[in-house]
């Protein structure tokens, strides 16, 4: 495909899921600038991460460290701002803390430590979101990223505290498995009834990450601040991501 092509179905995929936006919104009774689009461009090259910046966006996520590092540097200069989605190892958070304005992953005790001694060299702190695991609820979901969210209290109190990082909200994944799956619109109303307590605790904890490609709508509905769009901008991926 020509670049020229390129740019033409990705500015066309773009007008879809801003209508689709704009709808969500007006349904929810919310303004469109409530919601800000994420663009996931996990497995995508770089050359559609400059093309997507010409074409108006200002987000992008990546899920995997040895893919982004590369790409983020490639768009150095770019006015982007970089979220990173992914599960985080801490041997990859040093790398990561580098490139990221945003990190959406934090579900651990070990990984606000790690991050917080990575982020002593920025000149501002690193916006942190607690990843709430929904199916962890229940202690059912097992492996998969993301915090129970009987441990949202512990790691909010810990991000809050550590140097370097700031606590920005919480961010889920509309879960498989247990109680909510196939029920996005449920899991966001939970992960929304979690980001409040959050806020009472911490006022400026006001981003809630939530909703991708099939299920933006739902977020929205249930206050979504960030929605993190992949394959409904650039395509169906190869592989997973
Ligand atoms: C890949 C990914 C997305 C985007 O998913 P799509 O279905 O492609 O929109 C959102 N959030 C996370 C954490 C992801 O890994």
């Amino acid at each position: 495909m020509t670049e020229a092509a390129r740019r033409a179905e990705l500015a066309a995929n773009l007008d879809r899921v801003e209508q689709r936006l704009q709808r969500a919104c007006a349904r929810a009774g919310r303004e469109r600038a409530e919601v800000t689009l994420v663009v996931v461009t996990k497995t995508y090259p770089a050359s559609d991460v400059r093309l997507l910046a010409e074409l108006g966006v200002r987000h992008v996520a990546e899920n995997r460290d040895q893919d982004a590092a590369p790409k983020a540097a490639a768009c150095a200069g770019l006015p982007l701002t970089w979220h990173f989605v992914g599960q985080l190892q801490t041997n990859k958070v040093r790398s990561v803390v580098s490139y990221s304005d945003v990190v959406h992953s934090v579900d651990r005790l070990k990984l606000v430590k790690a991050l917080s001694t990575a982020a002593g060299g920025r000149n501002r702190p690193l916006d942190c979101l607690i990843q709430v695991a929904l199916d962890k609820e229940a202690d059912e979901g097992v492996g998969r990223g993301g915090a129970a969210p009987r441990e949202v209290p512990e790691l909010a109190d810990a991000l809050v505290k550590a140097p370097g990082l700031r606590l920005a909200g919480t961010m889920t994944v509309a879960p498989l498995t247990g109680p909510f799956a196939g029920r996005p619109g449920a899991a966001f109303a939970r992960l929304r009834e979690i980001s409040t307590d959050l806020r009472a605790a911490d006022p400026a904890a006001t981003m809630v990450s939530a909703g991708m490609s099939s299920d933006m709508e739902e977020a929205v509905a249930a206050g979504a601040t960030h929605v993190r769009v992949g394959t409904a901008v650039l395509g169906d991926r190869p592989r997973l991501g």
